[in-house]
C-alpha cells in the first residue's frame, strides 16, 4: 500500500542491526531516518517529529540498550508507536437505542462523501439496521441522482429533492419527517455538499444542519490521497463541526500514507471505516494495528 514508506522503513530500521553494538548515537541516527522516511510519505512536519522525539525516548533507555537485540526492540517500539498515532479507535456510531440516529457526512467535493454514505448504509444493512439515504447536497448537480442509485443498489430508501431554490436545512428536516413516516428506518444518513475547498458559505450550511438536526455523529469523509490538504480540511471541518470521526476514504489509491498518519493525531479525531475501493462494499472498520503490520511489511 504504502511501498516507499515501507521500503524507506525498512532500510532506516535494518540499518541498525547491521552496525553491531548499538550505541545511542547510531540509534538517533537510525531514527533521524525513519523520520526522513515519515517525512518523505507526507507525514505531517510536527506530527513526525514529535513521534521520533517518543520513539527516541524510548530507544535510547538502559532496558533496550541491554537488551539481546535491541534493533528488534526499536522495531517493536516503533510498531507500537505507530499504532498509537493511527489509533484509538471509537467504532462506536452512538446508535440510539430507540427512535432514529442520524449520521451526517461531510467532506470536500470529490473526497468520495456521497459513495462513502452508500457504503455506510451498505454496512449497516448488513448488520441488521434499517438505513435511510437524505440527498442534501445540493451544490453538485449530479450527486442527487448519484445518491438515487446507490439507495437503488443497496436497496435502502432515499429522500431526494429538486435542488432549484431549496435549501439544504429544509431537506434534511423533510428526509427526517420521511423517515419517521415510513416507520421502519432506525439510521438516516446526511449526504451533505461539499466544496472543492474549504469555504465560509459551506461552513454556515453544515453548521445550520447540525444545529437544527442535532446529528448523533459527525463523519468526516477525508480522501487519503490528498495527503496533507486533506488533514488541513479534517482540521477545518471539527473546528467548525465537532466531528465525531473520521472515514479515510481512498485508501487503495494512495501510495504514500501522510493522511493516514496525521489525521488523528493532527485533529484528534478517530478514523472509524477506511474506503478501499469504488465498489459499494470497499469499506471496512479501520485497525490501527493492522496497519501499522502493514506500514512496517
Ligand atoms: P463526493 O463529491 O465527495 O460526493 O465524491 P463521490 O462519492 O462522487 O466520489 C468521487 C470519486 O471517488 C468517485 O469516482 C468514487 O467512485 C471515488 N471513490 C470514492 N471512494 C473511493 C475509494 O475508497 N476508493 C477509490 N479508489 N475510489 C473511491
Amino acid at each position: 500500500m504504502f511501498e516507499g514508506l515501507t521500503g524507506n522503513l525498512k532500510n532506516a530500521l535494518s540499518g541498525l542491526a547491521r552496525g553491531g553494538k548499538l550505541t545511542e548515537g547510531n540509534i538517533k541516527d537510525g531514527l533521524r531516518e525513519v523520520r526522513q522516511a515519515l517525512l518523505e510519505a507526507d507525514v505531517n512536519y510536527e506530527v513526525a517529529t514529535k513521534f521520533i522525539e517518543r520513539v527516541t525516548e524510548q530507544s535510547v533507555g538502559e532496558k533496550v540498550l541491554k537488551s539481546i537485540r535491541p534493533d528488534e526492540q526499536i522495531v517493536g517500539i516503533v510498531h507500537q508507536e505507530l499504532i498509537n498515532l493511527m489509533g484509538p479507535v471509537e467504532p462506536d456510531l452512538a446508535f440510539k437505542p430507540s427512535g432514529i440516529t442520524i449520521l451526517m457526512m461531510c467532506g470536500l467535493q470529490g473526497s468520495g462523501k456521497t459513495t462513502t454514505c452508500g457504503k455506510l448504509a451498505r454496512l449497516l444493512k448488513e448488520q441488521g439496521r434499517k438505513p435511510m439515504l437524505v440527498a442534501a447536497d445540493l451544490q453538485r448537480p449530479a450527486a442527487i441522482e448519484q445518491l438515487k442509485v446507490i439507495a437503488g443498489q443497496v436497496g435502502v430508501p432515499a429522500h431526494t429533492e429538486a435542488p432549484e431554490g431549496n435549501n439544504a436545512v429544509k431537506v434534511c428536516q423533510n428526509g427526517l419527517s420521511q423517515a419517521k413516516k415510513l416507520g421502519n428506518v432506525d439510521t438516516v444518513i446526511l449526504d451533505t455538499a461539499g466544496r472543492l475547498h474549504v469555504d465560509e458559505q459551506l461552513m454556515q450550511e453544515l453548521e445550520q444542519i447540525e444545529r437544527k438536526l442535532q446529528p448523533d455523529q459527525v463523519i468526516f469523509a477525508c480522501d487519503a490521497m490528498t495527503g496533507q490538504d486533506a488533514v488541513n480540511s479534517a482540521k477545518a471541518f471539527n473546528e467548525a463541526l465537532e466531528l465525531d470521526g473520521v472515514i479515510l476514504t481512498k485508501l487503495d489509491g494512495d501510495t504514500r500514507g501522510g493522511a493516514a498518519l496525521s489525521v488523528k493525531e493532527v485533529t484528534g479525531v478517530p478514523i472509524k471505516f477506511i474506503g478501499v475501493g469504488e465498489a459499494l462494499d470497499r469499506l471496512e472498520p479501520f485497525h490501527p494495528d493492522r496497519m501499522a503490520g502493514r506500514i512496517l511489511g
